[in-house]
């Protein structure tokens, strides 16, 4: 009784809390839904724990912002599961209720994939934090959805074997498996595709799925369809993931990271080119324009000459390092670069690639108060000068302070361009630009996306490239697994239910 009435006043407040910020603020986009009624949140209390529910607007507005530029969308109501048994039950009631449901890990996506713009709940992961079985012998492991990467890492350091994949930001491994991410290791080790082997997903009806079928932890598998790449990537739009089951790798006798620089982004690209068309099996190869490099050289005390560069490590036996490091050295004097310098001193390596990750906070730090619209685009390699050249030619010709860094070596490269929120123009620029990278990757048989996602940033690039059976096939299968269209609805896909 006592509980139902704190309950009944702490709706209330979310409430009249609720009005008065609406009317003051343009910042919040102001979506509710209407089937979030007070009884609707009493259910939810009673189904996980009222400890688990949160109505607090400003938990609502933080939960439904990313690290991108697309601003809040809150929820009505924010759920904290701490079990799989307790995501079923929310899902069992949102389906009945026909209420929306926002998967969140640790809001770092850039699109806008944690955005509650339809209203609905956001059912938020990072109290579901359980390493739950690391497998030493299989090389694999089991983990819970909030987990995040850098814990996992520090979880199995003493085990001899490491999880590669790294973005900049410390991620979720179920936003991490839900956005299909990557990072600097993708060019020797895979993204988040090659590396989930079986994925536990509560769907929109409360139902659990087990994308492998139960506990099967296998390196490959020819048993159906490949149901597990279908949930990798699929951004919170066709169910929540509740365990992760990921692949592990062992860590090399010896690692050795480089840099070196170059007169023309185009020497350094083609560098990047040649080594892979070589073959050589480079573990990182990332490249950072001299904007970038400036930045970055002053962001994070690094002392390296201010000139388009490349990022490199090796990964293998001391023989093997040694002469690959050897091989690209040639190809980056063939190409006119310089200053060819490498370290397998732990300390030194980590500065680099500390230094590396920072490197989107330290742009955005050359202009406080500016926001930045970020690309994400992916070619094939051998398009890959060409695609850069000319990026670089925009952002010159557009006068915004932007930065050229990516994963060249899987053709991934990011353009970061900053615009000032207060000015329609600039930011209009800054879209212009966008568009024109994008649809350059797009003319190159490249995709709009090779890393965070479509949300709602993308979606109009998405049509372009999948083109009108693509999307229909995607829709028929949101369809069947999201009848009621409740799961993450507005993102990636335009459905009409
Ligand atoms: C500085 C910086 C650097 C970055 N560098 C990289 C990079 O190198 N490579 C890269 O790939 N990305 C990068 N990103 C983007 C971001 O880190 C990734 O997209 C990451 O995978 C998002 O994970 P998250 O836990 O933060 O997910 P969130 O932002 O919380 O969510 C992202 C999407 O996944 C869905 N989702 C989250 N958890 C679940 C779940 N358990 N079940 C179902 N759906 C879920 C959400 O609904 C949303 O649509 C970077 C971001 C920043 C800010």
């Amino acid at each position: 009784m006592l509980k139902s009435r704190l309950l009944s006043i702490r709706y209330f407040c979310f409430k009249s809390y609720l009005k008065c910020y609406c009317s003051k603020s343009n910042d919040i986009k102001k979506a509710r839904h209407p089937n979030v009624t007070e009884d609707f949140v009493n259910k939810l209390s009673s189904a996980i724990g009222h400890e688990n529910v949160n109505t607090s607007l400003p938990l609502r507005k933080q939960c439904g912002t990313d690290e991108g530029y697309h601003g809040t969308s809150a929820s009505d109501v924010v759920v904290f599961p701490k079990s799989r048994d307790h995501i079923c039950n929310v899902a069992k009631l949102c389906s009945r209720n026909l209420v929306p449901m926002v998967p969140r890990g640790t809001g770092t996506g850039l699109e806008h994939g944690v955005g509650a713009i339809k209203g609905g709940v956001c059912i938020d992961l990072s109290h579901m934090t359980s390493i739950l079985k690391v497998n030493e012998e299989d090389f694999d492991c089991i983990v819970e959805p909030g987990v995040t990467r850098k814990t996992l890492g520090a979880h199995i350091r003493h085990t001899g074997l490491m999880f590669p994949i790294d973005p900049g930001a410390d991620a979720s491994l179920g936003g991490m498996a839900s956005t299909s991410a990557s990072g600097t290791n993708a060019v020797r080790y895979g993204t988040m595709k090659e590396n989930v082997l079986n994925l536990e997903v509560v769907l929109a009806d409360g139902s659990v799925l087990n994308t492998a079928g139960p506990n099967r932890r296998t390196r490959k598998s020819a048993a159906g369809y490949n149901l597990t790449e279908l949930f990798v990537g699929s951004e919170g739009t066709l169910g929540i993931i509740s365990k992760v089951m990921l692949r592990l790798h062992a860590v090399p006798a010896m690692m050795v990271s480089a840099t070196c620089s170059f007169p023309t982004i185009a020497n350094a690209v083609e560098t990047v080119v040649q080594i892979l068309q070589n073959n050589i099996r480079i573990a990182r190869i990332e490249l950072l324009d001299d904007v970038s490099m400036a930045i970055s050289c002053s962001y994070s005390g690094l002392s390296y000459p201010i000139a388009h560069s490349l990022f490199l490590e090796f990964h293998g036996t001391e023989e093997s390092v040694k002469a690959e490091a050897d091989q690209v050295e040639e190809i980056i004097k063939m190409n006119e670069g310089s200053n060819f310098s490498w370290s397998a001193d732990a300390e030194e390596r980590n500065k680099l690639w500390k230094a590396r990750h920072e490197i989107y906070y330290a742009t955005l730090a050359q202009k406080p108060g500016y926001k930045s619209i970020i690309t994400d685009t992916c070619v094939p390699i051998s398009n890959l000068t060409e695609m850069i050249t000319k990026t670089k030619e925009d952002v010159s010709e557009s006068g915004l302070l932007g930065t050229i860094i990516g994963h060249v070596g899987d053709g991934n490269f990011h353009t970061q361009l900053l615009y000032d929120p207060k000015n329609k123009e600039e930011f209009e620029l800054a879209r212009t630009v966008e568009h024109k990278i994008s649809e350059r990757a797009l003319s190159m048989n490249g995709t709009c996306t090779g890393e965070h996602g479509i949300g709602i940033g993308k979606m109009s690039f998405l049509e372009q490239e999948l083109g009108p059976v693509g999307i229909q096939t995607m829709q028929l299968i949101k369809r069947a697994l999201d009848p009621q269209n409740l799961m993450n609805p507005g993102k990636m896909l335009k459905m009409d239910v």
